[in-house]
């Protein structure tokens, strides 16, 4: 499967807002976002012309990436969302929050969307008791999701796991730490999901 391989901070700085794709390092004064506020690149300091395609298609790139998407994996969540009954840009934001890879990250599992698939890709969770491998894997409410015993001590999960409280573990989550156990209380609506994203330009954006 594709994937992006280049420096993650350059997405940041092209869509000039932090988007936590480094895990602790986004925390601290090392952040890119800090140190150079502009778009990479030789005309990065240019002043761009804003129309309303540039700030739709800004909008969907920044959501994309907060999640580590490809197009064709974002653009079939849209298509999902679209087909569901309500509103499009939030179905489109549950879709992708529900992510187990994602949920693994709001545990405080990973430091990282991209850690946390990492840690789902390498059977280091299980779902209810059992191993799930699927980072798309979509959870329901009242899943359970867990550290197996013995991926505890991996470092990545520890350092994790300790500066959870300092992130936020979002309402719709219920953390066990001391048991690495997470559970969904209930699906995340659109005030859970905190994102410096305005969606419905999103749903614009593909119904044109
Ligand atoms: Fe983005 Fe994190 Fe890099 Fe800062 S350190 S630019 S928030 S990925």
């Amino acid at each position: 499967m594709a994937r992006y391989t280049d420096s993650v901070c350059r997405l940041c700085r092209r869509e000039g807002t932090k988007l936590f794709l480094k895990g602790t390092r986004c925390l601290t004064d090392k952040c890119a976002i800090d140190r150079r506020s502009y778009p990479p690149g030789q005309h990065g300091q240019a002043r761009p012309r804003i129309s309303e395609y540039r700030m739709q298609l800004r909008e969907k790139q920044k959501l994309k990436r907060i999640y580590g998407l490809m197009e064709r994996q974002f653009r079939n969540y849209f298509i999902k969302a679209e087909s569901k009954t309500g509103v499009t840009g939030e179905i489109l934001l549950q879709f992708l929050e529900r992510r187990l890879d994602n949920v693994v990250y709001r545990m405080g599992f990973a430091s990282s969307r991209k850690q946390a698939r990492q840690l789902v890709g390498h059977k280091h969770l299980l779902v209810n008791g059992k191993s799930v491998d699927i980072p798309s894997f979509l959870v329901k409410e009242g899943d359970e999701v867990e550290v197996k015993v013995k991926s505890r001590t991996l470092p990545a999960v520890v350092s994790a796991i300790e500066v959870i409280e300092a992130i936020g573990i979002p309402a719709w989550i219920e953390l066990d730490k001391a048991s690495f156990k997470g559970k969904v209380k209930s699906l995340p609506t659109k005030e859970d999901i905190s994102l410096p994203v305005n969606e419905q330009l999103v749903v614009e954006l593909y119904s044109r």
